[in-house]
């Protein structure tokens, strides 16, 4: 979609091809590996409450920039808090939201609630947030670009040569060249570009340069505040790659792939709100689809906590089920039956159709005007949304909620160009660029999940067909070029071997924050996940068909 022919490439962590043989029984083993350690799905296609496919999954890691990966780490904190303070910020969401209600009915329910929740006053002040914060790494980005280079045809004069071209501009522009293999590069660049640039094993020529420190060389792609999935399945990709590495002889590998406690970090997120809580006999509600196609990742939550906090327990229910069975108590409390909810937990309710009638609506204002503390709770909700996003990236608006000057800038670094739609000059001035050069931009709406936005050339007439005030439901964004590598993907049901493909990477970094309107308690990085698409292909969703499990090999 967004790459061709001069797409850099990110050199794998192994020599490809794999032999045949070796190939097919890795891939066997991995399979069984894979579905043996819950790295696994319901199947859409062949559905069965009682069976599960294999997730889909990259055979072996893909390369991420070492230093890109911690500065994400290091940043995640930063970001739970600025959105934290965007929750907590009414002016800023009611009129950030106000024109994107007027025509998107799914974000004005949402708004209604929190509208007349905001009149009788927050029964719950502490929220749960589990966010997770998606990027990809932008390739056209400056700064990078001299560190990545195509890697066919070797040719180390060449490779040597842009090297140092690209050190002589010190970060400004890329160059050519490149090699197929690590055997010599190290040597070519180092004997020929000495002072000026560097190639480290896996093949990305880095320049060396002053301002190093201060590259951010990846975008954010979105952040999500509700049902932000895979703090098992991103753990549990490393485990099956990590199995893969291990069987292909390459054990030394391992200490590439950092460490992943996406899965205790978010429920440990979940337990400390249960503490705050602090009533010995109340639950944890998951609130789930009609049917959870992405249950091992739920489940294993659920799992996390019956085995390390065996007095707590978990229940899941769907909105309708809350309709049906749900009441407040007499302290507001949210009661099921008898048990009481301390943490309501939203693995659904972040699209139209799990509100199929007015009672799941009612069933989640029930819960938002409750006791129990949400994850998200409404405002959360909201700020969440690519409008909120969109708004977030003009300038000047991060100083609202970052008081640090080098947090602001940090911050401000991973944002793309965002545009409204809006119906006033602003926004027709934007309409008018995504017609003229639409192939840079995707058009969102606010809508979660994936499989919702429009892709380049499909721009002009998804906008033709709306009409002035309805373009305010959506918001474009800047399109993302993120360097390729190539590896086998592995789904279910596909011919084996697998092919070698090109592919694409989404990175997200799982934060947790619990606090209320006047003070944090709890603000940390919770791990990652790491998703992998064929480079065709617009949208990555495991799920949805097109995405595959992957995690990082640092760089
Ligand atoms: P959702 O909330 O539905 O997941 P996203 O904003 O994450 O919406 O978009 C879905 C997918 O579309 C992403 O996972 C990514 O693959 C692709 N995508 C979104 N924004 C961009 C962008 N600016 N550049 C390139 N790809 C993008
Ligand atoms: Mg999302
Ligand atoms: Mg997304």
């Amino acid at each position: 979609m967004s790459s061709d022919e001069n797409t850099p490439v990110l050199r794998g962590c192994i020599k490809l091809p794999l032999a045949n043989d070796e190939l097919l029984e890795v891939t066997a083993k991995a399979k069984d590996y894979a579905l043996m350690h819950g790295a696994a799905m319901r199947s859409k296609t062949a559905f069965s409450p009682d069976s599960l496919n294999f997730a889909p999954f990259v055979l072996v890691p893909s390369s991420f920039p070492r230093k890109e990966f911690e500065k994400a780490i290091a940043l995640q904190p930063i970001i739970n808090r600025l959105m934290h303070n965007v929750a907590h910020d009414e002016e800023f969401i009611t009129t950030t939201l106000a024109e994107t209600i007027k025509v998107d009915e799914f974000t004005a329910n949402l708004f209604n609630i929190y509208r007349k929740v905001l009149a009788h006053g927050f029964t719950q002040r502490i929220s749960l947030g589990m966010l997770r914060s998606d990027l990809m790494l932008e390739s056209c980005c400056p700064e990078l670009s001299p560190m990545l280079h195509r890697v066919t045809n070797v040719d180390n004069n060449k490779i040597a040569a842009s090297a140092a071209a690209a050190a002589a501009t010190a970060g400004g522009g890329g160059g050519g060249g490149g090699g197929n293999d690590n055997n010599g590069d190290v040597d070519a660049v180092m004997a020929k570009g000495k002072a000026a640039a560097e190639v480290d094993k896996v093949g990305i020529v880095r320049t060396v340069s002053a301002n190093k420190s201060a590259y951010c060389c990846w975008k954010q792609v979105e952040i999500n505040t509700i049902a932000s999935g895979f703090g098992h399945l991103g753990p549990a990709s490393k485990t099956v790659q990590s199995f893969v590495l291990r069987e292909l002889g390459h054990a030394e590998k391992l200490k590439h792939m950092p460490k992943n406690d996406a899965l205790a970090g978010l429920c440990d997120g979940m337990v400390k709100a249960w503490e705050i809580y602090a009533k010995p006999q109340s639950v944890i509600l998951f609130i789930i689809e009609d049917v959870s196609y992405n249950i091992c990742d739920q489940r294993f939550h659920e799992f996390y906590i019956r085995e390390t906090y065996p007095h707590i327990k978990v229940l899941r229910r769907t909105l309708t089920e809350v309709h049906r069975e749900g009441k407040l108590g007499q302290s507001k409390e949210l009661l099921l039956g008898t048990t009481e909810v301390a943490v309501i937990y939203f693995r659904a309710g972040y699209e139209p159709a799990h509100y199929p009638s007015q009672g799941e609506w009612d069933a989640r204002y029930l819960m938002e005007t409750s006791l129990a503390i949400k994850c998200p709770s409404i405002h959360y909700h909201l700020a969440g949304t690519k409008k909120v996003q969109q708004a977030l990236a003009q300038p000047a608006v991060l100083e609202r909620f970052i008081n640090d000057p080098e947090e602001i800038k940090a911050v401000g670094k991973i944002f793309t160009g965002l545009y409204s739609l809006d119906d006033n000059e602003v926004g027709n001035a934007n309409y008018e660029m995504a017609l003229r050069t639409p192939e840079k931009f995707v058009l969102k709406p606010q809508r979660e999940g994936g499989g919702n936005n429009v892709y380049g050339v499909d721009i002009p007439d998804a906008l033709k067909r709306m009409t002035r005030v309805e373009r305010s439901a959506w918001i474009l964004m800047d399109l993302i070029h993120p360097p390729l590598s190539q590896g086998y993907m592995v789904r279910p049901g596909t011919e084996m071997p697998p092919q070698i493909v090109d592919m694409v990477s989404e990175l997200g970094i799982f934060g947790v924050v619990i606090g209320d309107a006047d003070n944090i308690v709890h603000n940390y990085q919770a791990g990652h996940m790491l998703r992998t698409k064929l480079s065709t292909a617009n949208e990555g969703g495991v799920a949805a068909g097109l995405g595959a499990l992957d995690s990082p090999y640092l760089i």
